[in-house]
């Protein structure tokens, strides 16, 4: 991180209280405005989180803020095209690329719990690949943002702009919440914002490999993830 200003460190409870009176003053506000907010109040405790499926948020924060930490997680099982993607946007984009890995490698976790959790067990492998790195990563902030949004799933039809993360202690933003598909594309398209090229081969919703599959026209965008198995999220947004 190399921004110029380090904000005040701030207890748990003031954290919360701030989160529920933002998310009150903020629901309405641009996205543009809301990222002000979060870079003017958390400074360098604020980090930003990518799958790499896109970078319009990354993209988005780093005019504001740039040097911005954008924390990716290399869960081993990623796609080459969302590596490259995030190596990309490295290079291209005013962003400060954090690659947080698991504990274990896939073949650490192989011979240790047995060969391809992820149809055995997808929540424990989500838990040990996804979950558990994140939260390692976020002690290093007060405030986390994600691109999350209304319209991609039922699950996630009320997402707040901001939020308090109870479980990790931290203020949880989402600056696109009530952007629509459309909204991100036009962003893309003005802003020349680089995606993962997945998304123009049948995956309007990219995750790791195993567990992510094309989708037929008309499908649900994240249809194609978990696709036949009673799971619809990787368990960092419940
Ligand atoms: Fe494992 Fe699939 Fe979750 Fe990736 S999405 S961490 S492969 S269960």
């Amino acid at each position: 991180m190399t921004l110029a200003t380090t904000a005040t460190r701030r207890c748990r409870d003031d954290l919360a209280a701030l989160a529920r009176q933002a998310g009150r003053d903020l629901e309405g506000a641009s996205a543009a405005e809301i990222v002000r907010w979060a870079a003017d109040t958390f400074g360098d405790r604020f980090a930003v989180t990518s799958s790499m499926q896109d970078t319009a948020l990354a993209h988005l924060v780093s005019q504001q803020v740039p040097g911005v930490d954008v924390v990716f997680l290399d869960t081993g099982y990623h796609f080459p095209e969302t590596l490259g993607t995030a190596d990309a946007a490295s290079v291209t984009i005013p962003i400060n690329l954090v690659t947080v890995r698991p504990r274990q490698t896939v073949a650490e976790q192989d011979a240790t719990l047995g060969p391809d959790l992820y149809r055995r067990n997808p929540e424990l492998c989500c838990q040990l690949r996804k979950v558990a790195p994140l939260e390692r990563a976020l002690t290093n902030y007060d405030a986390w943002a994600t691109g999350i949004r209304r319209d991609e799933s039922p699950t996630r039809a009320n997402t707040p702009v901001v939020s308090w993360d109870d479980r990790r202690g931290k203020v949880k933003i989402a600056p696109l919440a009530d952007w629509t598909q459309e909204d991100v594309d036009r962003y893309v398209a003005d802003n020349g914002v680089l995606t993962n090229p997945l998304l123009d081969d049948g995956y309007p919703s990219v995750g790791c490999w195993p567990c992510t599959r094309q989708v037929a026209e008309g499908e649900d965008a994240r249809a194609g993830r978990w696709a036949g198995r009673a799971k619809t999220e990787c368990g960092i947004h419940k």
